[in-house]
């Protein structure tokens, strides 16, 4: 997620940040459990368990990541790690070439987003600097049409 939020104050805070939730977090809309269209069997319903766990990630300065939330109460019994499928990829436990593979490709993705954010502010600061322009354009015009109409009422 990526929002650019433009203070009172002027200047733009860009906000990226990515939520790591647990897998049993919310609890599934009965109408998707029962729903009459559905090709595929419906999902165990004892999967989600509205817990709350989660980490959040955001960066700052557009460089570093840090954790802005860290809530590790889970409200279910975890799994044994040894069964713990890597991230859902398969029946397979993922080897250490895998896992290294994987963080390989995240790594360049994190690289490409921070590309694509860079590029987007500057976009930004684009946009914002035609507004500013526009403004100070308007107020001009606002001083003119005030000037011209005190002196056209002395006259
Ligand atoms: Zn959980």
């Amino acid at each position: 997620m990526a929002d650019a939020l433009v203070s009172p104050y002027g200047y733009t805070t860009i906000v990226i940040g990515q939520d790591f939730v647990c897998s049993k977090e919310g609890f599934r809309a009965q109408k998707y459990v029962h729903r009459k269209d559905r090709v595929l069997p419906p999902p165990p319903v004892t999967r989600r368990k509205g817990c709350q766990a989660k980490i959040r990630l955001a960066q700052r300065d557009g460089l570093k990541w840090v954790v802005t939330k860290f809530v590790k109460e889970q409200n279910h019994k975890l799994m044994n790690p040894s069964k713990v499928p890597w991230w859902g990829s398969g029946k397979h436990l993922a080897s250490e070439d895998e896992k290294d593979k994987r963080i390989r490709g995240l790594s360049l993705e994190l690289h490409n987003v921070r590309q694509k954010c860079k590029r987007r502010c500057a976009a930004y600061e684009e946009q914002l600097n035609i507004i500013l322009k526009d403004l100070e354009r308007h107020r001009a015009h606002v001083k003119k049409s005030f000037r011209y109409s005190s002196e056209h009422k002395r006259n």
